[in-house]
């Protein structure tokens, strides 16, 4: 394997953190994604995945119906906002099937050899992981299609009258692909991959118990109330509520007795400023342009995102699902509508009236 192939394969499970992951925000403390911090907290196997229980238990099924029948594993799409464990399921299935798990993303496959590169060092059976597939270039895609579909690749070598193809046989190998922006994949993509699950944001509960589990690992000392504090401060992402976890460590440690209690959780995210239901800068970004700049709405959310800089696909599959699942805001067909929760939050005067 040459040099540049090793530098965006990795069996560790290194991610790049993808364009939305890094801009993700709680209030003041930035919660990017920390490769070494998730490498140790990922969960080995379905039985430590907390949550997304009716997705776990088809994917069970799969893993279960291909191993019996000898198969190796079909594609596998995950989408949803960043942090809610994609790439965690992804190394789990290898870990059920047994297989090994290789790990690149979208936007460095570059060119049509970087990903025969990647597809001939493969194993019979073995998973390509890609992360952010959305950001692959088109020109990549297309040969990603006879990969997925005959296991062959038919690479055009040379230009002009010397161009010629040459067809490569591939090991059948299951493709694992991960996007926060489903809208933005091909149908042709789409549809060669065998199953397709959408990560949902977590609810307190179990975000709690990921704490809990969390804690454990990096023999933290928290009770449950602590543990239920942080976990409903984490904007329903389990990277959130790790990340929160350790920077509550260390005011536990410097401020109290090194135990998380709820008002030791709650001290210590009130002085990093992490707002009290779990909202990041762009969420309130969101909200304050949807209520001060556009009264509230309806508005449509192409405007909505010019006004705030981001683009209307990011703003409608990652930010708006937790504003919406927490009651902020309302999808209408006139356009985005803010609720009275949202007045309350940001004290603007209700209006009864506005749905
Ligand atoms: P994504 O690929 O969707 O951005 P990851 O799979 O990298 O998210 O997950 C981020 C972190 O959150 C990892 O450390 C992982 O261990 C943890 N995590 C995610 N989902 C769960 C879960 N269901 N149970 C326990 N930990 C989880």
């Amino acid at each position: 394997m040459s040099e540049k192939k090793e530098a965006f394969i990795s069996d560790a499970g290194g991610e790049a953190p993808s364009a939305a992951g890094r801009k993700r925000l709680v209030t003041a403390a930035a919660v990017q994604p920390d490769p070494e911090l998730d490498l140790k907290l990922r969960p080995p196997s379905f039985a430590d995945f907390v949550g997304q229980r009716k997705m776990v238990e088809r994917l069970e099924l799969f893993v279960e119906a291909a191993r019996r029948r000898g198969e190796v594993l079909e594609h596998v799409l995950f989408s949803g906002p960043p942090g809610l464990g994609k790439t965690t399921l992804a190394y789990i299935l290898g870990h059920a099937m047994g297989v090994q798990v290789k790990s690149t993303s979208g936007p460095v496959i570059e060119r049509p050899a970087d990903l025969a590169g990647l597809l001939t060092g493969l194993e019979r059976g073995d998973i390509l992981f890609i992360d952010e597939i959305h950001r692959m270039q088109r020109s990549v895609e297309e040969y990603l299609y006879s990969a997925m579909e005959d296991f062959v690749l038919d690479i055009m070598i040379d230009q002009g009258p010397n161009a010629r193809s040459v067809r490569l046989n591939i090991k059948p190998f299951t493709l694992i692909a991960a996007t926060t922006r489903s809208g933005m994949l091909s149908a042709p993509l789409r549809s060669r991959f065998g199953l397709a699950c959408r990560l949902d944001y977590y609810d307190a509960e179990a975000l709690a118990r990921i704490v809990e589990r969390s804690a454990r690992i990096l023999d933290i000392s928290v009770d449950a109330e602590g543990a239920f504090e942080i976990a409903r401060r984490s904007r329903g992402t389990p990277r959130i509520c790790n990340s929160l976890l350790r920077r509550v460590r260390d005011y536990a440690q410097v401020k109290a007795d090194g135990r998380i209690t709820r008002v030791v959780a709650d001290q210590a995210l009130g002085m990093l400023d992490i707002d009290p239901n779990g909202l990041d800068e762009m969420d309130k970004r969101l909200l304050e342009t949807l209520l001060f700049r556009f009264g509230g709405g309806p508005v449509g959310v192409s405007s909505l995102a010019v006004a705030v800089g981001e683009e209307p696909d990011t703003i409608e599959e990652v930010y708006e699902p937790f504003l919406i699942q927490e009651g902020y805001l309302q999808r209408t067909p006139q356009g985005r509508v803010a609720t009275d929760i949202t007045r309350k939050r940001f004290g603007a005067a209700p209006e009864a009236t506005r749905k």
